[in-house]
């Protein structure tokens, strides 16, 4: 018996034999959402319980055999899939699904993480609450995958991050034992906060098993609308509008150019676009305390002001919950229209918000220059100085050869650029493989002797995820 089959074994009777998995058609666990990335995995096990995974990593830690734990898999940065040594076991929560409380009065929910994130919010909203972490993916991420990645979204602005709605945590270690850290309390200042520290680690640190976190009441009305825009710079002065005028009422505020939306209309025709192409759209949302007609009102306020400053050029506000949905789901078909056009080079950066237009600009230009005909998929979360800043090949170019000619140069020009205006090469989707070689260019020399100093402590055999972040 090889080491390997012996290892098979141990996890066989530590799950039940039907959920190892090492044949068959694994693509699903072992190909990345954006198809970058297709790894190789010892096996496939799916454990359905929190001593379940810790059993799963005493042996793998006593085999010596490294571990990518899983959730939904649809990280961006190759964290979450194996590699192709064959050697990997990829641990998959998805069977470790049940919500375990929901305590009203203290606005928690104990989730365990391969929970889906659209049954959490479900969840919350069926107890009268709200659960705000919301992204493109959640009808498929799972909340182990959200906070393992420090998810943003699209309400950070008002909710913050997948970290500031957490709580507490379980954690199975890599030495297999589980920390017992699911606690409710806002305000606990009993030493190192360990939570934290799991938090954003992508699987590196240890695998979360279950969380507490933090809902809110639902506010008594949502109001979205879309406004136009002839450059980023009257973007971002909308912005300093809305949130002067609109206060913490403010939920969303994301900004798409031309081309994204053109994107959707070619690969999507059958979603209308309430306003004409123009260089900038904007979509903002309300939540108001006071109800709809309020909430329209205040709207209608801004947008009016905007347009007679000429901060915009036209506008439309959602007149029901179907328009308000449409216009998010324009925004969030963005990222599928782009997998749709083909592999692109993606860029998830953040900017302090005074310098996104400087750095749109010059970025823009140097680009252009460097890469005549690339096409600039530039989206996301303004409100946060957040861009998804995608170059998609020129029109008609072969993508894989389009990144293999360009993506380094690519990146040196959008880096150096977000490095020299402060920003940072990963708001919200992680390190994972695809930044991790960049990292140590970017990142303070002091701050990642200290990531490695952490990394050895919690997982000093290196068993979980190796490779990754660091
Ligand atoms: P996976 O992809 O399975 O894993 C991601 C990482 O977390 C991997 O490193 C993995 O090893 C680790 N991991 C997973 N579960 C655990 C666990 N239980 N314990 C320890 N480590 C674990 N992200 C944003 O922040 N904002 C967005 O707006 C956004 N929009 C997206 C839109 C689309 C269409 C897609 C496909 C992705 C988007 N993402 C966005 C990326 C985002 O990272 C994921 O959607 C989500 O947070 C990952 O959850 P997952 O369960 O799929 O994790
Ligand atoms: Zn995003």
């Amino acid at each position: 018996m090889t080491a390997s089959t012996a290892l098979i074994d141990v996890l066989r009777g530590a799950v039940g034999t039907a959920h190892v998995l090492t044949s068959g058609d694994l693509t699903a666990w072992e190909l990345d959402w954006r198809q970058r990335w297709r790894g190789k995995a010892l096996a496939v096990v799916r454990p359905a319980s929190t001593q379940e995974v810790a059993a799963v990593v005493r042996a793998c830690a006593a085999h010596g055999a490294s571990i990518v734990p899983q959730g939904g898999n649809t990280g961006l940065v190759g964290g979450g899939v194996p590699d192709a040594s064959g050697s990997q076991v990829l641990l998959s929560l998805t069977r470790l699904n049940r919500i375990r409380e929901i305590d009203r009065a203290n606005l928690t929910l104990t989730a365990e993480a391969g929970c889906v994130l659209q049954a959490v919010q479900q969840a919350a909203s069926d107890a009268g609450l709200l659960f705000p972490l919301s992204l493109a993916a959640e009808g498929s991420c799972t909340i182990g995958g959200n906070l393992a990645t420090n998810a943003g979204g699209t309400q950070v602005l008002r909710y913050g991050n997948a970290r500031a709605l957490c709580l507490g945590l379980e954690v199975v270690t890599a030495a297999g034992e589980v920390w017992q850290g699911l606690t409710g309390l806002r305000k606990d200042n009993t030493g190192y906060d360990l939570r934290d520290l799991f938090i954003g680690s992508e699987g590196t640190l240890g695998v979360m098993t279950a969380a507490t976190l933090a809902l809110h009441p639902q506010p008594a009305a949502a109001m979205t609308a879309m406004a136009r825009c002839a450059t980023i710079e009257a973007c971002v002065r909308l912005l300093g509008m809305a949130q002067q005028r609109l206060g913490p009422g403010l939920t969303g505020f994301e900004a798409m150019n031309a081309f994204s939306l053109a994107l959707v209309a070619r690969h999507f025709p059958d979603q209308r676009q309430p306003l004409a192409p123009g260089p900038w759209t904007v979509l903002l949302e309300l939540a108001d305390t006071d109800g709809q007609a309020h909430a329209h009102a205040r709207l209608e306020t801004l947008l009016g002001t905007a347009l007679e400053t000429g901060l915009i050029d036209d506008a439309a506000i959602a007149e029901s919950l179907a328009q308000s949905r449409a216009m998010w789901h324009l925004r969030e078909s963005i990222p599928l229209a782009q997998a749709e056009e083909g592999l692109n080079i993606k860029h998830d950066i953040s900017l302090p918000v005074s310098r996104i237009a400087a750095f749109c600009d010059t970025t823009g230009a140097a680009l252009a220059h460097a890469v005549p005909g690339m096409r600039l998929v530039n989206f996301g979360h303004l409100g946060d100085g957040n861009l998804h800043y995608n170059v998609q090949a020129p029109e008609g170019l072969d993508a894989a050869a389009f990144l293999q000619a360009h993506e380094h140069d690519v990146n040196r020009i959008v880096y150096d650029a977000v490095a020299a205006h402060a920003g940072s090469i990963s708001a919200e989707h992680g390190i994972g493989a695809l930044k991790r070689d960049e990292l140590p260019r970017y990142k303070d020399a002091t701050a990642l002797a200290l990531m490695r100093a952490i990394k050895h402590a919690l997982d000093p055999r290196g068993t979980l995820n190796p490779g990754r972040v660091l």
